[in-house]
């Protein structure tokens, strides 16, 4: 016979409540940060009329439980811009920002399995809501890792910078590009700027170094006006329908190396037709026996910073819209591509670039993966930055995750938002402890 049975587990009762113990307060610092990234995602900021009361005075809580110092910037009125400060022990240093906007894309509720603002959290832990990707995830995450920084007792030596802007769904004009172009910025000394990139379906993280430039092309064409049954050349629909097919085997090239994987999405010329007008309306529709005199379609068009444009336009003046088939062309709004003196805007991702090495460094150093660096598809606020010459990255710590802004039942999963606020204290760390080179006034020198 062996010895009793309750003799033998006493041990291992006794480990199960020594880990019972150990496990708990830091079970509930993660349950304590998982509500607090609720709390923000509850609060509505929804376009068209964000309350960004409401985020606003939850930001200023949010700093002052971190003794961050703060201000809230009202370039637009209503629109405000909270922006944060960890005073670094030597200010001659330029600074670190970190951006984030408080806005999110409108929702379709009905659509949604749980509501955009509830912030549910399923069995498999995935919190559903609204801008749980886009990205109030981020900017949640920079607090909780200067809240993990502080705790440990961590001094910067560069001055960090935590904005929180409005309206980049909406274009960010009242919000990030105020915020570059105003004298509180040139005060900051930026030298590094850190915004949103996209989440990753499978484990590599994707880093952003630049992104396409809209440009919302619209060509007509005019001609003479003609019974529906007559077969005749140059009328305005004939027109502009030799340029859409012509544009939409363009179109198809780009995408062919998408498909082919030979280029990624943000490196090829995207044309999506926006609308197509013409037609002679009658009190039932469009009369039927006419052809009309004119007609025009828009064009929603990105653009990687390294395209070609001089090819670009020379294309859309001579062979998508020509004067010698009675088209014109305008453009209603134009991104820009280049700087000043002509260079694309993207930051550099080699190691003539410091601030691209310590991301790198500081990521893999927090066991995050990263993919080939890439540019942003659509547009961010980090063009604002990228415009005054500052390098800007582009980055989301959403890895294994499905791209879900601005899509119906966005969500992210509460364990990779805390791997991401590892991954956030250690690129703080790394950035503001950095010392060399670079002193006041030569931000750009030392990239
Ligand atoms: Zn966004």
């Amino acid at each position: 016979m062996g010895k009793p049975l309750s003799f033998n587990l006493l041990p291992l009762f006794f480990h199960c409540l020594l880990l019972l113990v150990s496990a708990s307060p830091i079970q509930d610092e993660q349950s304590n940060i998982i509500s607090r990234f609720q709390l923000y995602l509850q609060i509505n900021t929804s376009q068209p009329s964000p309350d960004y009361h409401k985020s606003t005075q939850f930001l200023l809580s949010q700093s002052l439980s971190l003794s961050l110092e703060s201000q809230v910037l009202e370039f637009v009125h209503r629109k405000p811009i909270v922006l944060l400060k960890w005073p670094g022990s030597d200010p001659s240093l330029p600074s670190i920002l970190l951006n984030s906007h408080t806005d999110v894309v409108p929702s379709e509720h009905s659509k949604w399995l749980h509501p955009p603002f509830g912030s549910h959290i399923d069995e498999q832990g995935n919190i559903f809501a609204r801008g749980s990707q886009d990205m109030k995830c981020v900017g949640m995450q920079y607090l909780e890792a200067v809240r993990k920084l502080k705790s440990s007792g961590f001094h910067p030596k560069r001055t960090l910078y935590i904005s929180f802007v409005p309206d980049e769904e909406i274009g960010g004009f009242a919000g990030a590009q105020k915020l570059a172009s105003s004298d509180v910025f040139k005060d900051m000394n930026v030298g590094i700027v850190l915004d949103e990139g996209l989440a990753s379906p499978n484990e590599n993280y994707r880093l952003f170094y630049g992104e396409r430039a809209a440009w919302m092309l619209v060509i007509k064409s005019s001609g003479a006006p003609g019974h529906g049954a007559k077969l005749y050349d140059n009328s305005a629909m004939e027109n502009l329908f030799m340029s859409i097919e012509s544009i939409r085997r363009f179109r198809a090239s780009q995408f062919d190396l998408v498909k082919a994987g030979v280029k990624a999405e943000g490196e090829v010329i995207s044309f999506n037709m926006a609308f197509l007008k013409s037609g002679t309306p009658s009190p039932t529709g469009f009369v039927m026996n006419l052809q009309p005199s004119e007609a025009e379609a828009g064009f929603d068009i990105r653009i990687p910073p390294m395209a070609n444009l001089e090819s670009l336009e020379k294309r859309i003046a001579e062979e998508w819209a020509p004067a010698s088939r009675n088209m014109t062309f305008e453009f209603r709004g134009k991104g820009i591509l280049h700087d000043d003196l002509g260079r694309p805007l993207v930051t550099a991702t080699d190691s003539s670039n410091p601030w691209w090495t310590l991301l790198e460094e500081a990521i893999k150093q927090a066991n995050g993966k990263i993919g080939k660096p890439e540019i942003f598809p659509a547009s961010t606020d980090a063009r604002s930055f990228r415009l005054l010459g500052l390098p800007a990255i582009g980055f989301s710590p959403m890895a294994n995750t499905p791209i879900l802004l601005h899509d119906h039942n966005e969500f992210l999963n509460q364990a990779e938002y805390l791997k991401g606020i590892d991954v956030y204290e250690s690129i703080i760390r790394a950035y503001t402890s950095y010392t060399s080179p670079g002193r006041h006034g030569d931000s750009r020198d030392e990239l």
